[in-house]
């Protein structure tokens, strides 16, 4: 496995192997890896001939106060988990390889990126979005494998490939979870003993609705109501709980097939999201 730490020497990795006919993957992450990533790179396996999974924070998508310095890092335990899962390339940047000082252009998808985690983290997307360009721009991969534990970055990458002709297929990859329901998350470990029982709050409040939709029910305000309800009795400060349609991200008033359920909250100090389609 390879580690590469600019973006040349990642084009010209990628490069070399195109010229062979190669078809590439990239997975990009935060790092602090766990099993939901680890999917990724299984169906990316799936995908292509060689497997590029970024690990680089990025500190564009954080917005001030937020969570950048506290955010779990471990870049030795991530190396050993990409060599044991088939991983062919690892492209971690530092940070001023990825943001010279002088930095000045962004990408901000202006639709879907005001709503849900967007109108609660400002700049976020716009973070999001710069990033996974500049990825795309230095892996040169032919598909991109994202979870769908991140709903809204999937709609939001899926539109700025669209508007702006990226040569890259989005593939995604279901939402991995621990044994009692929780997204899996890097930020999970950032949760003390009680705030880790307070986070199941979030996929307990996804799963009713699911049960109250399957039992036939279609209004969506009394749903989220409860879903709310659920989470506050778990201990949860609710962020936002919403039933929009998965692909412009706009709030339905009645549940039907393919409906995108999605919540937000804080467990202690941590933020978390999850969400389930219908
Ligand atoms: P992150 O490192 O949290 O930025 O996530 C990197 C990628 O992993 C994104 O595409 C996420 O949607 C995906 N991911 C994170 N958690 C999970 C999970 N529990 N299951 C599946 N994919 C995930």
């Amino acid at each position: 496995m390879k580690t590469i730490a600019t973006p040349a020497g990642m084009q010209a990795w990628s490069r070399d192997r195109q010229a062979d006919g190669k078809r590439i993957a990239c997975v990009p992450t935060m790092g602090f890896l766990h099993d939901g990533h680890l999917s990724l790179v299984r169906r990316a396996r799936e995908l292509a001939d060689g497997v590029v999974l970024t690990l680089f924070v990025n500190p564009t998508q954080f917005g001030p106060g937020e969570d950048f310095a506290a955010y779990p890092r471990d870049a030795a335990r991530d190396l050993d988990l990409c060599r044991r899962h088939g991983v062919d390339a690892v492209f971690m940047p530092a940070d001023e390889s990825m943001y010279l000082p002088d930095h000045s252009i962004y990408i901000a998808e202006e639709s879907l990126s005001g709503t849900l985690c967007g109108a609660s983290r400002p700049g976020h997307f716009r973070g999001v979005c710069t990033v996974v360009a500049k990825l795309f721009n230095c892996v040169l991969p032919q598909v991109a494998v994202f979870g769908q534990k991140d709903a809204q970055q999937i709609a939001i990458i899926r539109r700025m490939v669209r508007d702006l002709n990226f040569p890259v297929e989005i593939a995604v990859a279901p939402t991995v979870r621990e044994p009692d329901g929780l997204a899996m998350s890097s930020r999970n470990a950032r949760l003390d003993a009680d705030s880790r029982k307070s986070a199941l709050g979030l996929s307990r409040a996804l799963r009713e609705a699911a049960c109250a939709y399957a039992a036939g029910t279609r209004d969506s305000a009394a749903v989220l109501a409860q879903m709310r309800t659920t989470m506050e009795r778990a201990g949860l400060r609710v962020d936002y709980a919403a039933a929009v349609d998965a692909l412009t991200l706009k709030p339905v008033a009645a549940l039907a097939d393919g409906v995108l359920l999605a919540v937000a909250a804080f467990a202690g100090g941590v933020r978390l999201i999850d969400n389930q389609v219908l």
